[in-house]
């Protein structure tokens, strides 16, 4: 099966995003990391040189209190006064000593365990230093046998109690330090537990992060290669991806035959100008929607713009098939679509080209399949033509007309190329003429004369239409100024006008405006149309001709005979004029059937009270016949070829 391929692109951005982001958030997490680490080592640094500077207290009041002891031993020892007194000093000294120590010991910040025991330690100096005091006394008084006694008994064992209090204190503020170790170290395990899950989590929210971000870029990607790849109106793949499709189906199987079909919907721009936009999309719509319904897995369709679509049929290969298939497709494809209540009927123009037979690369398959459309539009629209080398050369000329007219017309040199040529309109009885013809030339810039009604067939399918009938109604007003202005006598000039409905009521207004620009009277021209464009052209428009007419223009139906007019018809139409086709003309006087019916149309203008012209005259027998008929207007190559506008103007000079 023939799939069109969407191209794949690498998600390069999102990958440095999510990677950026987990690096961001993982120095971040580290910041914030080391800063609580930093905070926690200061903590512990502190707590240590507090514990340190307690314990180193608690040593010196444990020194000092031992000191006094051993001072107060001496006292009770001491030989002479002088020896008491001296250590009575110490003592004291050594009492001084020992209430700083305690004072800076107890500004510390004590917690309410240690609290207590420094209280319970106070008591116990409280109770032992008027005992010191007592054996000091009795030893001073020589009473040394008392001092002795009250200190064996008395104060030794409440210093013992006073030191061992400070031991307990020691140990208290030991096992107080560890704890706070202790918790500042649980504190930090726990900062760090936090921490890592911290770092997990922003880790695990940068890759889901980053997954989001590749989905979304991907997401977008694939939208973005639709829209590259699709056709948005009928969502099936467009121009380039058909042709890079077929391009690597022919690669990958360069044996394998397929036909391509190129679809065209006929008439399809009237349908847009006719009945909105809205009604054309959705008849592209449903023509899709038929197409797909009538093939296979294998094959593979795609609209390549506007009302062209291209199939690649790769179900069905013989030709007898082949055939078989567009015959049920087309049965589906005329249909009368009812769309919001307006019914629109459309056809189809096919063109049939094969591989390999009839181009080996896409661009070529595709331009025959274009030009067997061309000519399947050419032979009458809804239908089918296959490729063949002999139509390529004639459509292929075609192709090139009409991209030639359009490159002059859309430029500011048409009037180099394109100029008007005027054939006189002869009054049979005098062998004179008041008007003329205007009839459009085009002399290409390599000097080629391109027949005029081939350039306008093709102007009139690819809408140029417009721009060339602008141009010639603005160069026939120029040249009827050129000839008021310059006091020739009065000749009417009739122009062709053709196109649809879309384009007349502009066409009409224009024409009117040109009149007002160079001050001509509307009796001085006289419009052309053909049956075909009759047939077309809207009630809004019929009215507008009627007041032309009304206003002295001239309004011809050209080429009468050749179209399908009803003769009702003719009377609810303006025309004050019927041509004569040349085709009846030329018949003239061999043609039996010709002349019945030249002599037919003839009392049928009398009849109907319009004027009537013979076109295409020729020779002096088609002139006495209608002469012979009462047709008194004749136009031909027995008078005059259409005439350069300075050999017009020399011959009404001499008129
Ligand atoms: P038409 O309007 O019927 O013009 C008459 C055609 O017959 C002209 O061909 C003219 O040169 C040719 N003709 C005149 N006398 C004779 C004759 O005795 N014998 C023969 N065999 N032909 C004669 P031309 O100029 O090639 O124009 C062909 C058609 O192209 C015109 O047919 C008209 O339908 C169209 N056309 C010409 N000029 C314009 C234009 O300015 N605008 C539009 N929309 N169509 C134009
Ligand atoms: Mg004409
Ligand atoms: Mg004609």
């Amino acid at each position: 099966m023939l799939q069109h391929k969407i191209s794949k692109r690498h998600y390069k951005n999102a990958l440095p995003i999510g990677f950026s982001l987990i690096i961001a958030l993982m120095v971040l997490t580290s910041i914030i990391a080391a800063i609580q680490l930093n905070k926690s080592s200061d903590e512990i640094s502190h707590v240590e040189i507090e514990h340190r500077e307690r314990d180193s207290l608690l040593q010196t009041m444990a020194q000092v209190a031992r000191k006094r002891t051993i001072t107060l031993f001496e006292i009770v020892h001491a030989a002479d006064p002088f020896q008491i007194d001296d250590a009575y000093m110490r003592l004291n000294q050594l009492a001084t000593d020992f209430t700083v120590t305690r004072q800076a010991f107890k500004r510390k910040k004590l917690p309410p365990n240690m609290l207590e025991l420094f209280n319970k330690q106070t008591k116990l100096a409280q109770l032992t230093e008027p005992k010191q005091l007592q054996v000091y006394e009795l030893a001073r008084d020589n009473k040394k046998t008392k001092a002795l006694d009250l200190f064996i008994k008395e104060t030794l064992p409440l210093s013992k109690k006073f030191l061992e209090a400070i031991k307990d204190m020691s140990q208290l503020e030991s096992s107080n330090t560890h704890i706070i170790f202790k918790d500042t170290k649980k504190n930090n395990d726990k900062t760090l537990s936090y921490l890592i899950v911290f770092d997990i989590f922003s880790v695990l929210i940068s890759v889901l992060l980053t997954i989001f971000i590749i989905k979304k870029q991907r997401d977008s990607d694939q939208e973005l290669a639709l829209l590259a790849t699709t056709d948005t109106l009928t969502t099936l793949p467009n121009r380039s991806t058909f042709i890079a499709t077929v391009e690597d189906h022919i690669a990958e199987n360069p044996n394998k035959p397929f036909s391509i079909i190129f679809f065209d919907i006929d008439y399809f721009k009237s349908i847009n100008d006719n009945y909105g936009h809205e009604v054309g999309d959705k008849v592209l719509q449903d023509f899709t929607t038929k197409i797909r319904f009538n093939i296979k897995k294998e094959d593979f369709f795609a609209r390549l713009g506007g009302d062209e679509f291209v199939l690649v049929l790769n179900s069905i290969q013989n030709h007898h098939d082949i055939n078989q298939f567009i015959k049920k497709l087309s049965e589906n494809l005329d249909t009368v679509f009812t769309i919001n209540k307006t019914e629109v009927f459309t056809t189809t123009s096919m063109g049939i080209c094969k591989y390999p037979d009839d181009g080996t690369d896409t661009e070529t398959l595709l331009r025959h399949a274009d030009i067997a459309m061309y000519s399947a539009k050419k032979s009458g629209r809804n239908g089918y033509k296959f490729f063949s080398k002999e139509t390529n050369i004639k459509v292929q000329k075609e192709h090139d007309m009409s991209h030639a007219l359009h490159s002059l017309l859309h430029s500011d040199n048409a009037g180099n190329e394109l100029r008007l040529v005027y054939q006189p309109l002869m009054n049979i009885s005098d062998g004179d003429f008041t008007e003329c013809e205007a009839l459009l030339r085009w002399t290409n810039s390599q000097g080629e004369n391109i027949p005029t009604d081939e350039f306008i067939e093709i102007a009139e399918k690819t809408n140029l239409i417009e721009k060339i009938n602008l141009f010639v109604i603005h160069e026939a007003c120029k040249q009827q100024f050129e000839w008021q202005r310059s006091g020739k006598k009065s000749t009417r000039i009739n122009i062709n006008l053709s196109g649809n409905k879309a384009i007349f009521s502009k066409l009409l207004y224009e024409f009117k405006i040109n009149l007002k620009v160079f001050e001509l009277e509307p009796s001085l021209f006289g419009i052309e149309l053909t049956e075909r464009t009759l047939f077309e052209i809207s009630e809004e428009t019929i009215s507008e001709l009627e007041t032309l007419r009304e206003l002295g223009v001239k309004i011809s139906m050209d080429d009468f005979g050749t179209g399908y007019s009803s003769l009702s018809y003719l009377k609810k139409l303006p025309i004050t004029t019927l041509k004569v086709d040349k085709a009846f003309i030329s018949g003239i006087p061999n043609d039996k059937d010709d002349l019945v019916l030249v002599k037919t149309i003839i009392n049928m203008a009398k009849s109907l009270k319009l004027e009537i012209v013979a076109e295409g005259v020729e020779t002096h027998e088609q002139l006495i016949f209608l002469e012979a008929h009462a047709c008194n207007i004749a136009q031909g190559y027995y008078f005059h070829h259409p005439l350069e506008s300075d050999e017009i103007s020399s011959l009404q000079l001499a008129a």
